[in-house]
C-alpha cells in the first residue's frame, strides 16, 4: 500500500457479527472486505473478500469481538492474502455507533467521554450500542495510538426542531426520560442527501429532499437546507413505514390493548420488531420484498395487501414531508428496495400523482445506480440514489483524521 496517510478500517460491530472494510481514502477504493460471524459460538466464522480475487471463508475461534477483531487484522496482514504490510498502515478507525442520543450530531474521535455517552445510551440502543462499543474497545486494544472515530446513526437527524422531536407527553418523560424522536438510517440520509446535491448540482445547504430509504429496515426524511427537519422513526427504529418484520406506526393504545390481552412487554416487543411487516401480512411468512412480490404475481391476495399497505403508508409520508419541505428538489429512492424494486417505486409513484409526479415506466426499469426515473414533464424530479453507509463512515473518519 501507498505512504499516503489515507487507510481507514470501518468497522460495524453486532451483537455477535463484525463487519470490516478497508478504504484507501485519497481514491476512495474499497480494498477488503469482510465480516466475523456468530461471534461467541463454536461456529464462528471468517469472510474475507478482496475486490477480484476469490471470497475466502474458514471457521474460527472466535469467543468474543477482541478474538474476532485479531483474527481480522492477522488475515489483513497475512503475507498471502492480506493487504497490509502490518497494521501500523492503518491511519484510523471508524466504528458505526446506534445512538448516542442529544450528545452528538457530528462524528467524533473516541475519546473516555464519547466511551461513557456510548455507555449512557446502551438503554436507548440496548442491542447496538454495547456490541458497538466492544468493536471500539477490541480496536483500541489491537491498534494501540490508532484514532477511533464513532459515526452515530442518530447523529444527522440532530438538526429536527423541538417540534418535530418532541412527542406530545407529559413534559417529565422528555426531561427525566430523554422519550423523544431520534431518528435512523442517518448516516445513510446524509450520504444520499450529499450525493443527490452533487448529482444535481445543487450546494447540499441548498438542497431540499424527500429521501426515502427502503430496505429490511425503512425510514423516510425531509431534508430543508440539507439538513433534516424530520424523519419518520422516532424513539427506536420501530416507528414509522411497514418494514421486513417491523410494524411501523400504529395507534399507541394497540400496545395497551395487547397488553391487557395478557401479552407481556417481551412478547409485544418482539411480536412488533421480528414478526410484524411484511412478514406478518404477505402470506408467504417471508420478510422479504422479492418474495412478496412474486406472490402477488402469482395472484395470492395477501401479498398484494402488504405491497399496498407499503406503498400507501410511504406515499402518506412522501406527501406530507414534500409539504413540509416546501416542495422538494427530488423525491430519491434509496436502500435494496429502493435501489432494485421497480414495480414498488411504480406502485409508491403512482400514489404520488395529486403531487404532479410522473414517472417514466423505462427510466424506471433501471435498477441500483444512480438515476432520474421521472418523466420530463413530472413537476417532481424522482431519482434513484444508491447509498454506501460504509464509505460515508470512512470519509467522516478521515475527515476528523486529518482534523477538518
Ligand atoms: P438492510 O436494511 O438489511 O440493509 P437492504 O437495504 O439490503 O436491507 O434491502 C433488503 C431488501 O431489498 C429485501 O427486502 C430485498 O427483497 C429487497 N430487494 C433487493 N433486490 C431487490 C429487487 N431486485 N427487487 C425487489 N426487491 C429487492
Amino acid at each position: 500500500m501507498s505512504d499516503q496517510k489515507d487507510t481507514i478500517l470501518v468497522i460495524n460491530s453486532g451483537s455477535s457479527s463484525l463487519k470490516f472494510m478497508l478504504f484507501k481514502m485519497s481514491t476512495e477504493t474499497m480494498v477488503v472486505k469482510g465480516l466475523v460471524e456468530r461471534i461467541g459460538t463454536p461456529q464462528a466464522n471468517l469472510v474475507y473478500q478482496r475486490p477480484g480475487f476469490d471470497k475466502l471463508e474458514q471457521p474460527i475461534q472466535a469467543d468474543d469481538h477482541g478474538q474476532a477483531l485479531d483474527k481480522v487484522c492477522a488475515t489483513l496482514c497475512d503475507p498471502g492474502v492480506g493487504v497490509l504490510k502490518s497494521l501500523s498502515e492503518v491511519d484510523a478507525v471508524g466504528h458505526r455507533v446506534l445512538h448516542c442520543g442529544e450528545y452528538y450530531s457530528d462524528s467524533v474521535a473516541v475519546d473516555e467521554n464519547v466511551k461513557k455517552v456510548i455507555r449512557d445510551c446502551f438503554e436507548l440502543g440496548p442491542l447496538h450500542n454495547p456490541a458497538n462499543l466492544q468493536g471500539i474497545l477490541a480496536c483500541e486494544k489491537a491498534l494501540p495510538g490508532v484514532m477511533n472515530v464513532a459515526v452515530i446513526d442518530t447523529a444527522f437527524h440532530q438538526t429536527m426542531p423541538k417540534y418535530a422531536y418532541l412527542y406530545a407527553l407529559p413534559k417529565k418523560f422528555y426531561d427525566e426520560y430523554k422519550i423523544r424522536k431520534y431518528g435512523f438510517h442517518g448516516t445513510s440520509h446524509k450520504f444520499v442527501t450529499y450525493a443527490t446535491a452533487e448529482y444535481l448540482g445543487k450546494p447540499k445547504d441548498e438542497l431540499n429532499a424527500v429521501i426515502c430509504h427502503l430496505g429490511n429496515g425503512s425510514s423516510i426524511s425531509a431534508i430543508k437546507n440539507g439538513k433534516v427537519l424530520d424523519t419518520s422513526m422516532g424513539l427506536t427504529p420501530l416507528a414509522g413505514l411497514v418494514m421486513g418484520t417491523r410494524c411501523g406506526d400504529l395507534d399507541p393504545a394497540v400496545v395497551l390493548t395487547m397488553a391487557r390481552k395478557g401479552y407481556s412487554i417481551d412478547e409485544i416487543d418482539k411480536i412488533m420488531n421480528k414478526q410484524s411487516g411484511l412478514l406478518a401480512i404477505n402470506g408467504v411468512n417471508s420478510s422479504d420484498m422479492r418474495d412478496t412480490e412474486a406472490a402477488a404475481k402469482a395472484g395470492n391476495p395477501d401479498a398484494q395487501n402488504a405491497l399496498d399497505m407499503f406503498a400507501h403508508r410511504i406515499a402518506f409520508y412522501i406527501g406530507g414531508y414534500f409539504t413540509l419541505v416546501g416542495g422538494p428538489d427530488a423525491i430519491v429512492f434509496t436502500g435494496g428496495i429502493g435501489e432494485n424494486s421497480v414495480n414498488s417505486r411504480k406502485i409508491i409513484c403512482e400514489r404520488l400523482k395529486a403531487l404532479g409526479v410522473e414517472l417514466d415506466e423505462e427510466r424506471n426499469q433501471q435498477r441500483g445506480k444512480a438515476c432520474v426515473i421521472s418523466s420530463d414533464s413530472s413537476k417532481v424530479k424522482c431519482i434513484v440514489m444508491p447509498t454506501n453507509e460504509e464509505l460515508m463512515i470512512a470519509r467522516d473518519t478521515y475527515r476528523i483524521f486529518q482534523g477538518k
